[in-house]
Order: C-alpha cells, then structure tokens, then sequence
C-alpha cells in the first residue's frame, strides 16, 4: 500500500483536531465550507511546499554563512534545550514582530500581508493565507538569526513545531479564555483581534506567540471578554487563490504607472 504524503497528513491531522474543537466551542457561528475555504486549500498545498523549500534553502545558506559567528555559536549550542527553546521563541518572535510591523507600515510590503488580513472568518484554516512572498520573507527573517547564533537542530525543531501549532491554535475560531495563559502566550482571543475589520487595530497584536512583545512596544489590544464582531479588509473577499498571487504585482505596477 502506497504511504500517504506528509502533506495529506497534516491536513487530516488538523481537521482531525480543529473541526470538532471549532464546533464545540466556536467565537462565531459559522459554515464549514465558508466562505474563501477552497482558496485556503490552495494555500495549505502550496504553502507547505513553499515553507519546505525555503527551510532546505535556509539551512544551506546557513551552513555557508555560519562562520561569522562561532564563539557565540558554540556558547548557544552548550545550553539545555529548554532555554534554547524559550530563547529561540523570543527571537524568532521578536524578529517576526519586527517585520510584521513593517508589513503594516510600508506600503508595497502592505499589498502582500493584505492577502493574510483578507480572510472574513477566522479559523484554523485562515493561518495558511499567506502569500508566498510574505511566507518566505518572514521565515528567513525568523530563521536566519537562529541558525546563525547555533541553536541546535533539536531546539530549532521544536521551535519549527511550536510555531506551526501556536499560527493554527491563535487564528482557531474558539472563544475559550485563559486567563492567565493569555498574558505569556498568544491566543484567539489576542490574534483575532490582529484581523478585525477596522483598520486602526490591523496594527495592534503584532506578535505571534509572546504578547508581552505587544505590551512592551505599546501595540497590545485586548479587551476583556470580547471577540471581534467583523474580520477582513476591503480587498475583494470573492477573488481566488491566483489573482489572490498576481495582486501585489499587479498593485505595484499600477502605481508606478499612475
Ligand atoms: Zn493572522
Ligand atoms: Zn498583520
């Protein structure tokens, strides 16, 4: 019997996990097949082949370009494997803050992240629209700094898995609450609001997985018990996962032709 993909797994993994969770414990009611689900099906497909390509990428880089730094290198690689997790996390969502928020603030950057801002319903699914240009320039920025300050393969493995899991569990459409949780760590309830339709708080919640970053920066939203009443952008919802890719493109070149 032929083996089933990896990508086939993943996904089934996640509806597997997601589906019934969504149902059960839903911020806002809605449809399975809602609206934009085939064009984030499409995104899955192509952005884990994309994210695979770019690590093999990433890591040859890496390994050509390592040398720049080996005392601290080495220093890094001696550590437990704890505090190298909890220290990539801080790095890679620090560096993740940091162009995130360039994404929000420089306009040509702006025309790829409206893509993952585009989503009127929010859910597990929706993590995955992302532009393959934003998908590759936010893991290099992520990763780069990592493999250069030698973190060990085990600890970069582990921060690879947390950050898939914590991208599909904050954009998860469930209103559970964690009271205490909520402040170390992101959540629904902190990235949902990071979507919310009013544009003003596009740029609020730009951290991934350390809200702290938020506070300390003083972009950090989070109103007690409450969950966005409407998500998305003005970017037309009904469009599909190609023109979806050409609208940066096309959006710049109009501009620079005007
Ligand atoms: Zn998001
Ligand atoms: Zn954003």
């Amino acid at each position: 019997m032929p083996e089933v993909p990896d990508v086939i797994k993943g996904i089934s993994i996640l509806v597997f996990i997601f589906v019934p969770i969504e149902k059960v414990l839903a911020v806002h009611q809605q449809k399975l097949f809602r609206e934009g689900w085939f064009t984030d099906i499409c995104y899955y497909f192509s952005g884990y082949f994309i994210g695979h390509s770019t690590t093999k990428l990433l890591i040859v880089f890496a390994l050509l370009s390592q040398r720049s730094i080996p005392i601290l290198s080495s220093f890094v690689g001696q550590q437990s494997l704890v505090l190298q997790v909890t220290v990539a996390i801080f790095i890679g969502d620090l560096s993740f803050y940091i162009i995130h928020r360039l994404m929000h603030t420089v306009p040509w950057l702006w025309q790829f992240h409206t893509i993952h801002h585009s989503s009127t319903h929010i859910d597990w699914l929706a993590t995955v629209r992302v532009h393959p240009f934003e998908q590759i320039l936010t893991k290099a920025c992520q990763m780069i700094p990592l493999y250069w300050l030698g973190f060990s393969t085990e600890a970069l493995a582990i921060y690879a898995i947390f950050s898939s899991a914590i991208a599909f569990f904050i954009h998860a459409n469930i209103s559970v609450r964690f009271p205490i949780l909520k402040w170390i760590i992101a959540t629904p309830e902190f990235h949902h609001w990071h979507h919310d339709r009013h544009p003003q708080l596009y740029a609020q919640n730009l951290a991934v997985q350390l809200p702290i970053l938020d506070y300390i920066f003083g972009t950090w939203h989070m109103p007690d018990r409450e969950f966005p009443k409407q998500y998305g952008t003005e970017l037309n919802t009904k469009t599909n996962y190609f023109n979806y890719l050409i609208y940066p493109f096309n959006h710049l070149f109009k501009n620079k032709r005007n």
